[in-house]
């Protein structure tokens, strides 16, 4: 049996069905100017260059994890506008992959990032086209620009500006780069960027590097988040956990804790692209990394989410926490103040539930439509077909949205409407997008259940 009503929703502490309306991550809440990091790492400009590339394993792609899941709210819509039920209509989140090109060479990279642009990238007239599509939703998402690196497209300020215009908010994940200058970052700002994001791989350069393929890449993007500290553009941090850092979750917490970012999204390897299934760590791994994040997000300020990880929700209310908990608000407690109110003073992030084609959507460089950007299935190509209507009317789409459909475990799990597994990796690695997650250790009263009829 996969019945709702057999298998009714967890219960769900209170707080987590009012989103706050406040949005600590809107534009002037960081003002210019603002004090210097804690741990700044400014590296001489003679040192800003990218070294060639350094043996040992790659990175992932930041690619359609940006500034993006984590945000605490939709788009035009206003913060704290867009409510668990508005994901059958509206994205919370669409991430518009503006280009594949990129100039570095991160063996994990989702987008299998070249170079040179796609000879079929959508040029400016059809950007700007789609973003007018977006602003049809009746909850309009909040865009990210992502890739590649969209700074390898000259007309990337003047979307954003227009996307400004037309209503939408705009969040921007950056390659780390000589691209990324101060001048630019300023534009962004200017251009009415709402949230940056930077990859972080790891703790110190030879991990981090190590991991992107580059040196240098370390004290570019330490470099990076001071300075758009500096201007005042607010910023999250992506990391890809991967077996090769994940002892360094804790270390990196600390690290970033000095450069006031809003958002820690904590992203757990899906293979795709050119990432690569060994470097995956085990279903019991994540539940050690899941403590480390848990322990530090009752310490830090920021916010810390997962990504293609959904099943933190379920470890976070099982130690009867709030998986919504954002960033602290300018009452809440100091950093490193383990205090018994974990959660107080907090604002409220997204509502639980949003994954893959679930509250998130996808368009590529060269207009194909995906459930997300770790799940290269074709629900529908842009401009031929509607972006709104393939929202709401894809067969996959709507059966992602549905989680009584999925199989195996996470179909009859009690935390299946907040959680749900990564769709993605069920996907990269059984073929069926309906898969069970198969990174998860729970198993779910139901299940064990169901196994032992079959025993008997
Ligand atoms: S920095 Fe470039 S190569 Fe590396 S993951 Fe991102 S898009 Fe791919
Ligand atoms: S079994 Fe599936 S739905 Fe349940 S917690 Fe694990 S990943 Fe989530």
């Amino acid at each position: 049996m996969r019945s709702g009503s057999n298998h009714p929703r967890p219960a769900v502490p209170a707080m987590m069905s009012q989103p706050s309306p406040t949005d600590p991550t809107a534009p002037g809440k960081h003002p210019a100017g603002a004090d210097a990091p804690r741990n700044p790492r400014p590296i001489p400009a003679a040192d800003h260059g990218l070294q060639p590339r350094v043996g040992g394993p790659a990175g992932h792609s930041h690619g359609g994890r940006a500034a993006g899941q984590g945000p605490p709210s939709g788009g035009a819509a206003g913060p704290g506008a867009y409510a668990a039920e508005d994901v059958h209509h509206s994205p919370m989140l669409v991430f518009y992959e503006v280009t594949r090109a990129c100039d570095l060479v991160c063996q994990h990279c989702r987008a299998c990032a070249q170079p040179a642009a796609h000879p079929n990238e959508l040029d400016t007239a059809a950007s700007r086209a789609l973003l007018e599509q977006f602003t049809r939703f009746p909850k309009p998402p909040m865009v990210v620009f992502t890739g590649g690196d969209p700074f390898k497209r000259e007309d990337v300020f003047d979307l954003v500006a227009y996307a400004r215009q037309l209503g939408l908010t705009v969040a921007m994940t950056p390659s780390a780069t000589p691209l990324v200058t101060s001048e630019r970052l300023a534009r962004l700002r200017d251009a009415g960027i709402h949230r940056l994001a930077v990859s972080l791989d790891g703790a110190d350069a030879a991990t981090h590097d190590a991991f992107r393929g580059v040196g240098g890449s370390f004290d570019r993007t330490l470099w990076i988040m001071a300075e758009a500290r500096r201007l005042g553009l607010p910023q999250q941090v992506n990391t890809t956990i991967t077996r090769f850092n994940a002892k360094q979750v804790d270390a990196m917490a600390e690290l970033i804790a000095g450069y006031d970012i809003t958002l820690w999204s904590v992203f757990f390897l899906v293979p795709v692209g050119r990432g690569l299934h060994e470097q995956r760590i085990s279903a019991e791994e994540y539940e050690q990394v899941f403590e480390k994040l848990w322990q530090q997000s009752r310490r830090q300020r920021y916010g810390i989410k997962t990504t293609e990880a959904h099943h933190y929700r379920r470890f976070v209310l099982q130690r009867q926490g709030d998986p919504q908990a954002g960033p602290a608000t300018a009452a809440g407690h100091p950093a490193g103040n383990d205090a018994g109110a974990a959660h107080a003073h907090r604002n409220q992030r997204a509502p639980l539930g949003i994954s893959d084609g679930k509250g998130v959507f996808f368009v590529s460089h060269t207009g194909s439509i995906y459930p997300s950007g770790f799940m290269p299935i074709t629900c529908g190509r842009f401009p031929a077909d509607d972006v709104v209507s393939v929202y709401q009317d894809s067969p996959l789409l709507r059966q992602l949205r549905d989680p009584d459909q999925f199989h195996g475990k996470c179909g009859v799990c009690d935390y299946r409407f907040i959680c749900g597994g990564s769709r993605a990796r069920a996907y990269a690695l059984t073929r069926d997008p309906l898969a069970s997650e198969p990174d998860c250790i729970y198993m779910p009263p139901a299940w064990v259940a169901k196994l032992e009829s079959v025993s008997c």
